[in-house]
């Protein structure tokens, strides 16, 4: 199996490479050369099959030779013993015909210990293999942060920095991050917005010296393995409810594009989804670009579901690419535009394929409030911020084909917007109850790459 760049001028690179490079040297994004299918008989073999057996199933043709079949179960199996549920990702009925996927059940309560959880293991297994050590660096708009903070701490051959933008992420998010003890794990507050802490994690992986000196490595979703990991819960859901001899559709809570376009990947390999709803919060230029062709980037207006205030949304551009049909140099013009101008316009032809397999909606900030609340009141469902955008968004296409909504994150996660909406403070897992009491440990940066790369240079000689 071999990665090509969304931009077209970068090395094909394997899985193990792509993995351990993340964002490719010409700036655009790594995807398979060719998606690998599963048949209608394979989908159907997944029913009653461990989430673990499933996810060995759907990602091994992804790998090609990158480990042995029973070195990638015993990486799985590690990736996903510590999460608090023995079926990784329930599925609960919400309404008629409406199911909540639960992702919160991981080591920090939001879906991307899915992803990292397992890169995790990936990485340790690759780099030990090759007698190699990396920098991951991370920006974060609060739980990728956590996430990596949790899953690479104390690995042996690697270092792990993580961008938070500093006041802009909840307190507990901050301190899953802040009171990570191992010292191969470094939280970094920095001045500026998620675009920005994000914008400068691509300015380093650009500086190519900085890059080669230190090892850089991306977790981010520009991280294929990332955005690999989650299309196995499209799976093991959809046949929960009947695939692959019913349609199931999706709403996700959308920020950076990571999570629904797993659920496109999943799609593209043979899975019937009729719908993907792109769910967005006031931070809506996903929605705006669908409706209107045009992706126009405007400052971010700080909400109640964070993880989900983005305006650039990186993934993005893998759908891109396709809807431009693997044009790289189609859409490295976009991206110029896009960072010239800050913004750009959407061909008819990539618009229209775009839209037949996204649709899209956005809830406002008193829609998400009303949301939690009636969510509580009639379904008795207490949901995240993040989760009841989706929730909103997918009343307006509930209907004869079931809907799957994606829940993001534990409410435990967001408990002040979710105590504003309902009265009801939800208490964090016992397993974490002591967050609050840890002491902290953080380092206050300036938006400067300068800054950053000499911050990062001194830790490592440490
Ligand atoms: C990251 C995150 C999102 C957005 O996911 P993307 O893959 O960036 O679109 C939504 N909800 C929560 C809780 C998150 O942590």
């Amino acid at each position: 199996m071999r990665y090509i760049s969304t931009r077209g001028r970068a090395p094909e690179l394997s899985f193990e490479d792509t993995m351990l490079t993340g964002l490719a040297r010409d700036g655009g994004l790594y995807v398979p050369a060719e998606l690998p299918r599963m048949t209608e008989a394979e989908i159907a073999a997944l029913a009653g099959v461990s989430y673990e057996e499933a996810a060995f199933r759907v990602m091994r043709p992804f790998l090609g030779d990158a480990f042995a079949d029973d070195e990638f179960r015993g990486i799985i199996a590690r990736a996903y013993a510590g999460f608090g549920h023995a079926a990784r990702a329930p599925l609960k009925q919400l309404q008629d015909n409406h199911f909540l996927l639960e992702l919160f059940h991981g080591p920090t309560l939001a879906f991307k210990d899915f992803a990292m959880q397992l890169i995790g293991q990936l990485f340790q297994a690759a780099l030990a293999r090759r007698g190699e050590r990396v920098t991951i660096v991370g920006a974060t708009s609060g739980d990728t942060g956590s996430a990596a903070m949790e899953a690479f701490r104390g690995l042996d051959n690697v270092n792990v920095f993580i961008l938070f933008p500093h006041g802009r992420v909840s307190e507990v998010q901050r301190r899953q991050m802040t009171t990570v003890t191992e010292a191969n794990a470094h939280a970094l507050a920095i001045s500026g917005t998620f675009d920005d802490a994000q914008a400068r994690l691509k300015d380093m992986f650009n500086d190519f010296d900085f890059r080669d000196e230190v090892r850089l490595a991306g977790v981010n979703s520009i991280n294929f393995a990332r955005v690999l990991a989650q299309v196995v819960y499209y799976f093991t859901s959809a046949v929960a409810l009947g695939a692959p001899h019913r349609a199931v559709s999706f709403c996700v809570p959308t920020g950076n594009f990571g999570d629904i376009f797993a659920g496109y990947l999943a799609k593209r390999m043979g899975l019937p989804i009729e719908r993907l709803v792109v769910a967005t919060n006031q931070n809506d230029i996903l929605h705006r670009a669908l409706a209107s062709g045009d992706y126009e980037t405007r400052e971010v207006a700080p909400s109640i579901s964070p993880s989900m205030d983005i305006q650039v949304s990186s993934n993005f551009e893998r759908a891109l690419f396709d809807a431009y049909g693997r044009d790289g140099a189609a859409v490295a013009q976009l991206m110029d535009e896009l960072k010239s101008g800050g913004g750009f316009h959407i061909s008819q032809g990539a618009l229209q394929a775009l839209r037949g397999d996204f649709a899209s909606g956005r809830a406002s900030e008193a829609e998400t409030a009303a949301m939690i609340a009636r969510a509580r009141a009639e379904m008795g469902e207490l949901l995240c911020p993040h989760s009841a955008v989706g929730v909103h968004v997918a009343q307006d296409f509930l209907g004869a084909t079931p809907m799957v909504t994606l829940a993001t994150a534990h409410p435990a996660k967001f408990p002040d917007a979710v105590e504003a909406a309902t009265g009801i403070r939800p208490p964090l897992p016992p397993r974490m109850a002591d967050l609050m009491q840890r002491p902290e440990r953080v380092t206050r940066v300036g938006n400067d790459l300068t800054e950053l790369e000499t911050l990062i240079r001194k830790a490592l000689a440490a």
